[in-house]
């Protein structure tokens, strides 16, 4: 029995493992592709246009940094791709409580298949546990279920300390879970559709050398 829980968390380990190792190389490449094409084109279009005297450097010089001072307030500055959570300064505890241990053989607990990000705050306490693969969303297991969720009964494992967003959660006016809440009817359709189906980090789809790069092609 213990070496089965070993094993099993060995298994959780590579599966984190390899989803971040795939997380990085992916990132990493999409922002080399990204900034291979801006610059190429960038530095095509500029020599252009001082070859033919219709721009000057100051000019240039200005406008790239506009640009780039639009570009960070838009958030569409390259990055890794990371993600975190900002809460309100005093995040709500859930106001209305939910009967979730008459209800748990219904749901199953599905709420704690939901995604979200983590606050700083929640990443530095290291209470809760984040997605190696998609930093920082809260860790799912293979099932799609939150990793603190006690797979025996369905209740949360880390209650105490368990995210904001999940002490404001009630499900008692979320009709993606419920379409009646007081008769117990799941919304089927919308949690077969969001909820059973997990996104996984993406592999690259194009390979950025063909062969080793110190490589000799024969001639
Ligand atoms: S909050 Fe709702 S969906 Fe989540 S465990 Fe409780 S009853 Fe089930
Ligand atoms: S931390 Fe607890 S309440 Fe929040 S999603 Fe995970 S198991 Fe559910």
């Amino acid at each position: 029995m213990i070496g089965e829980t070993h094993a099993a968390d060995a298994a959780e380990l590579a599966r984190q493992t390899e989803r971040a190792q795939l997380f990085i190389h992916t990132a990493l490449g999409r922002n080399a592709i990204r900034l291979h094409e801006v610059e190429s084109f960038a530095f095509g279009v500029l020599d252009v246009l001082l070859s033919k005297g219709i721009v000057s450097n100051d000019e240039v010089s200005a406008a790239v940094e506009r640009v780039r001072d639009e570009t960070s307030a838009r958030g569409e500055a390259l990055g890794v791709g990371v993600a975190l959570r900002v809460d309100e300064a005093s995040a709500p505890e859930a106001t209305v409580v939910v009967n979730c241990e008459e209800r748990m053989p219904i749901c199953h607990s599905i709420c704690c298949k939901l995604d979200f990000p983590l606050t700083v705050e929640e990443v530095e306490a290291g209470g809760v546990k984040w997605d190696l693969g998609r930093p920082y969303h809260i860790r799912h297991d293979a099932e799609g279920f939150c990793t603190h969720r006690d797979r025996a009964t369905g209740f949360c494992s880390t209650y105490g300390s368990r995210p904001g967003i999940c002490r404001g959660y009630s499900c008692a006016q979320d009709t993606r879970i419920w379409k009646d809440f007081d008769r117990m009817e799941l919304n089927t359709e919308w949690i077969e559709a969001y909820l059973q189906k997990r996104e996984e980090p993406q592999a690259m789809a194009m390979v950025l050398y063909r062969g080793r790069p110190d490589s000799q092609e024969a001639s």
